[in-house]
């Protein structure tokens, strides 16, 4: 058994991305300044999407993406039941409603058959969530919101190297929110970002992410000079800091690299866990489709197994423990929306009614997936899940 704990989801820091901080550190611009705006002009660029808002999370740009959509109550926006409740909460952060609709099970993304199902006349728009890495069937979401008339909100926290049939994860929607959490493909410890290519929308959430002062105040961080601003709205204080974009900026140098890794790491998986002497019970992820296999891209965030207690005799709860207890680190993405106590009483979700999410949730559970494992760490995951169902 392995010596120390393999924390899951722990992002690879490297010298640049420590040197960057001290150096902010030394010059005392920790709040919103230089290093922001290098890291927004920086981040845009690699995705290709020209306007750009960094915050302090992608909960902070799903919300101010939300309210930039000016939606009323009653409202509805359809998201899905598989994904982490800020979705859904910044969904009623905005004064909307929420709607779920139930997954493919062979991806854990929305189905775009549940979504139609779900529109009403209240309808305004569409959260997806390209979950894992991989993206939902955009082109047939992107019918369904053109033929009622549906705004888009890309939810891309696990998708930043994504592409789906050509185009990149943001590309089809008209917002999309990245996340920079300590265990997401980029890291700034906690940070988020907002992308488009509706400058009016940007210009929007950018006030309602400063106190809704009006744009003039975000030159208040530069070397400019003073300027007077005016408050417009009431906003929030979800600006990025400096101290955070100084990781963020030489993450994302590497983000192409450590992409790479996972995706090795995710291939040595699959490899290890379907060669024939390998034990039955976990169903592994679905690879692309034909049609999307020659230009696609999976981001490789979560390396998901399903845990089928009749096949391997153990609970997921139980295989959850035992890992564990071999000092491998897990998660679990996610216990579906509708079976939190908050959501049933609020709106009268029952699990029951979306049970392909609720199968989903009751059986996932994500490995190790970070570029941080050493070949010695890939061996040790893949030893402790063959122990465990040898001898389950
Ligand atoms: C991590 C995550 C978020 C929230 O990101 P934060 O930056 O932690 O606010 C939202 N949606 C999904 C699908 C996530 O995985």
């Amino acid at each position: 058994m392995r010596d120390s704990f393999l924390i899951f989801g722990q992002p690879l820091i490297e010298q640049a991305e420590i040197s960057e901080v001290v150096d902010s550190l030394e010059n005392a611009w920790l709040g919103t300044g230089p290093k922001v705006h290098r890291f927004e002009r920086e981040f845009s660029e690699y995705k290709q999407l020209p306007y750009a808002a960094a915050l302090n999370s992608c909960t902070a740009a799903l919300h101010l993406s939300c309210l930039a959509l000016n939606l009323e109550p009653g409202d509805e926006i359809i998201t899905t039941a598989m994904t982490f409740c800020s979705s859904v909460n910044s969904i009623i952060h905005a004064g909307a409603t929420p709607v779920l609709a139930d997954i493919d099970p062979a991806t854990a993304n929305i189905d775009p058959a549940e979504i139609e199902r779900k529109i009403t006349p209240r309808t305004r728009g569409i959260m997806v969530v390209h979950y894992a890495g991989r993206m939902c069937r955009m082109d047939e979401i992107m019918r369904i919101a053109a033929k009622h008339n549906l705004r888009v909100i890309e939810d891309c926290a696990h998708a930043i190297e994504s592409t789906y049939k050509g185009q990149g994860s943001g590309h089809f929607g008209d917002l999309a929110c990245y996340s920079f959490y300590a265990t997401k493909n980029v890291v700034t410890g906690e940070g988020g970002m907002a992308l488009s290519k509706h400058k009016s929308l940007i210009d929007r959430i950018k006030i309602m992410g400063l106190h809704g002062m009006s744009a003039d105040a975000w030159a208040r961080f530069s070397d400019a000079g003073f300027k007077h601003y005016q408050v417009v709205d009431h906003g929030f204080k979800y600006n990025m800091m400096d101290l955070q974009a100084a990781i963020g900026i030489h993450q994302l140098e590497r983000v192409e690299e450590n992409w790479k890794k996972r995706r090795r790491i995710w291939q040595q998986y699959v490899d290890a866990f379907s060669a024939p002497d390998f034990p039955a019970g976990l169903e592994l992820p679905a690879p692309l489709e034909p049609e999307e296999a020659e230009n696609s891209r999976h981001a490789c965030h979560l390396f998901t197994v399903g845990v089928d207690q009749n096949l391997c005799g153990i609970s997921r709860d139980r295989f959850l423990e035992r890992l564990t207890a071999l000092k491998i680190g897990v998660g679990v993405h996610y216990l579906a929306i509708p079976e939190h106590p908050y959501y049933q009483q609020r709106f009268g979700w029952r699990a029951e009614e979306y049970p392909k999410a609720t199968a989903y949730g009751r059986k996932t559970l994500s490995l190790p997936l970070s570029p941080k494992l050493d070949e010695r760490d890939v061996t040790d995951v893949i030893e402790a899940v063959k122990e465990i169902l040898q001898t389950p």
